[in-house]
């Protein structure tokens, strides 16, 4: 038992120590991220406006060919026309060309629409694609700034999660489950020593008979107000010994 609670403020120390390295970056790596997801963001917006100007394109091509398709064949009845025998035959020609006029027109409005979809879809491209260089600039230039901060901690972190990972095998499932929660909830620190009576987390009096309990070592006691782990005088002497 007393190893167990020396290995949790073990780990404990090695957190702290890896939270004040992350201190140090600042909020650079939230920035980064931030950064990113809107790179991400515009990247999409891009390929959703060049997917909506590439197909208004082709759409409008289609359009073209039909259009043209019908021009021709308008002027084959046209031609027609002077070779039919019977008016029923000229009549006929004539209902034929005059529908496909009214196709053309309205084929050309619709080439129309997807010339001008297309065009809104191209500016969008432009500015969206100046966004992009720009946030990727920024991006950039926060990453290098961060790259250099952990640079220069670099060996330091690498050390402490080394040690993390010696001592976080050593230490059972659920007690890890147990102080990964309190660390959450209570801003990283999970196991604190007992100062001078009281909780070293909240300052709360520990009852005496508590405090007996608590420096015999057996037992895993959570402080009764903040639910931090506590631990006696003796554990941190040893660790610190360690060190
Ligand atoms: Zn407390």
């Amino acid at each position: 038992m007393e190893n167990k609670l020396r290995q949790l403020y073990a780990l404990q120390q090695i957190d702290t120590n890896l939270d004040e390295l992350e201190e140090m970056k600042g909020d650079l790596p939230t920035q980064v991220r931030e950064l990113d997801g809107k790179a991400t963001e515009l990247q999409r917006k891009l390929e959703e406006h060049e997917h909506t100007m590439k197909s208004a394109f082709s759409m409008r091509d289609n359009i073209d060919t039909e259009i043209l398709s019908l021009k021709e064949k308008s002027e084959r009845y046209q031609a027609q026309q002077y070779e039919v025998r019977t008016n029923r035959e000229y009549d006929a020609l004539t209902r034929e060309m005059e529908h496909a006029a009214v196709t053309i027109t309205r084929l050309e409005k619709e080439m129309e629409t997807l010339e001008s979809k297309a065009t809104i879809a191209r500016t969008e491209i432009e500015t969206t694609k100046s966004e992009l260089e720009e946030i990727n600039k920024q991006l950039e230039q926060k990453r290098t700034e961060l790259a250099e901060v952990s640079k220069a901690n670099e060996d330091e972190e690498l050390k402490y999660r080394h040690e993390r990972e010696n001592v976080v095998v050593r230490i059972s499932k659920s007690d890890l489950g147990t102080y990964e929660r309190i660390r959450k909830a209570k801003n990283g620190k999970a196991v604190v020593p007992v100062k001078r009576g009281a909780c070293g987390g909240c300052f709360t009096k520990v009852p005496p008979q508590k405090l007996l309990e608590l420096r015999q070592n057996k037992k895993v006691y959570t402080c009764e107000r903040c639910g931090r782990i506590l631990v006696s005088d003796e554990i941190v002497e040893k660790s610190s010994t360690e060190v």
